[in-house]
């Protein structure tokens, strides 16, 4: 019996909570069409515009993207060239590999993207409106599922600097082209850019070397396209 069998679900809590959340990724879905039938916009096209907004400035890139969206590199590239065509983005060679195209937003495009990034409110109206002991088990619980599904590579998780295991803080203060390290990349950081998204994170503390081994890689894929 899986998961979706109705019987099922009413047996286990870990089948009864699959469901919970294979509604609440319907919802999310409907919450992009709904957002994007009102702005001419795709639900992938959404989601580049928010990648674009949120990702650190070298994973702006329609590899970046391909990974961000989790589809190939020619549907990434035809999301962009949709975006070009609305004038919400511009490709431009990397300044550190003009071989690599970067994917950056307009003015029309940030506006766009400011305008859609409340997407997913309503969702997290429903999880605030709980009592605070059970948003902490949901935060402790969800994090563990994510966890699991990234160390299966099911799942890419994008987030800042200060909880990552290569983050080096304050490693060159004096340094111009910024105070902290990236061990990763092996590269400063200016301080603006530790509060952006970032594809290679992996979170500190519990670290699992297949996450890392999954990070590099990432990496190696990233030097072939
Ligand atoms: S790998 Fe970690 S430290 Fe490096 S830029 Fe990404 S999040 Fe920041």
């Amino acid at each position: 019996m899986s998961s979706f069998d109705p019987r099922r679900r009413s047996d286990t809590p870990a089948a009864a909570i699959t469901q919970a959340l294979y509604r609440i990724s319907q919802a999310i879905g409907h919450l992009m069409r709904l957002r994007g039938e009102a702005r001419q916009l795709s639900p992938a096209q959404i989601q580049a515009l928010l990648f674009l907004r949120f990702a650190r400035p070298g994973a702006r890139t329609v590899g970046g993207l391909a990974e961000r969206l989790a589809t190939t590199y020619a549907t990434a590239s035809g999301v962009a060239d949709a975006l070009e065509r609305k004038a919400l983005v511009t490709r431009q060679p990397l300044p550190e590999d003009r071989r690599t195209v970067a994917l950056a937003l307009t003015e029309a495009g940030q506006q766009e993207a400011a305008a859609v990034e409340d997407v997913l409110d309503e969702i997290e109206a429903a999880i605030a409106s709980l009592p605070d002991a059970d948003q902490e088990a949901l935060l402790r619980g969800t994090q563990a599922v994510v966890r699991r599904l990234q160390e299966a590579g099911y799942v890419q998780v994008y987030e800042m600097c200060w909880g990552c295991h290569f983050f080096r803080p304050n490693a060159h203060p004096a340094d111009p082209r910024g105070p902290h390290h990236c061990a990763y990349v092996d590269a400063p950081l200016p301080e603006p850019n530790t509060f952006l998204e970032c594809p290679d994170f992996v979170p500190r503390g519990a670290i699992e070397p297949r996450v890392v081994r999954l990070a590099e890689s990432r990496k190696q894929q990233r030097r072939r396209r």
